[in-house]
């Protein structure tokens, strides 16, 4: 049963691009029907096949920019020399309802939004097999140029060097065993004691009795 007094987790997966944190973001969201989408904001143009308020809020740098200084967006970050955030009101209407949350976002995102929402977030570090592999994964989701596969994988050994800031860290090898175990990291972040403010009403029930 939803249990709406506990406040609900977030929990951050981020990778290196093409490791294949939105696939397994996307299959934790059909496993657990209740997690709560964020949908993030960028200044990159929409890949063939994304749509606007599906798979992110498509705005130009002005708008962006002004988000973030209005103080709209938890964290921002410039990735590829585009900016992205997360907007702060569904996050934290989510987390009070008692909702769980999957972000998938950069390893800056993550460490803005463990400094924002220390108690409710919990860090996931995806990790690709080799090199090798995530570079034919970034050639196989096949819509983005040679020169930003090339910056990515630039990019990638610099993003891999943060993965001890995370709690978890997963390496997708088998999408269904790293969707097992993501899964198995949210459904014990939701346990962890210092989350379960339902317990102490629930033993304040019991009669001395029994
Ligand atoms: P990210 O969100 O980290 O940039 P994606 O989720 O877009 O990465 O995954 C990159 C590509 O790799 C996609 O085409 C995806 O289908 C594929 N992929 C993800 N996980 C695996 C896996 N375990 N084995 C093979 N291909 C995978
Ligand atoms: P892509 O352009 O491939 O969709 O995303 C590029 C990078 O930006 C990925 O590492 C992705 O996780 C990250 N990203 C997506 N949304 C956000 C966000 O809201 N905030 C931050 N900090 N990074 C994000």
């Amino acid at each position: 049963m939803r249990q709406s007094s506990r406040r609900g987790v977030c929990l951050v997966i981020s990778a290196p691009s093409g490791a294949g944190k939105s696939t397994i973001a996307q299959a934790l969201r059909q496993r657990e029907s209740r997690l709560f989408t964020s949908i993030s904001v960028t200044t990159r143009a929409p890949r063939p096949g994304e749509e606007e308020g599906v798979h992110y809020y498509f705005r130009d740098m002005e708008i962006f920019r002004q988000m973030a200084q209005q103080g709209d967006l938890l964290e921002w970050a410039e990735v590829f020399g585009r900016g992205y955030g997360t907007p702060r009101k569904p996050i934290e209407q989510a987390l009070a309802a008692g909702e769980d949350i999957v972000l998938d976002i950069d390893w800056q995102g993550y460490r803005l939004m463990k400094k924002a929402l220390p108690e409710d977030v919990e860090g996931l570090f995806v990790l690709p097999p080799s090199l090798e592999e995530l570079e034919k994964r970034l050639r196989g989701r096949d819509s983005d140029s040679e020169e930003e596969i090339a910056k990515r994988m630039k990019a990638a050994m610099s993003e891999i060097s943060h993965w001890r800031e995370f709690e978890h860290v997963v390496i997708n090898e088998d999408l269904e065993q790293a969707v097992d175990d993501a899964q198995a990291i949210l459904r014990a972040a939701r346990m962890l004691s210092k989350r379960r403010s339902d317990i102490a009403a629930h033993i304040a029930q019991w009669s001395p009795e029994g």
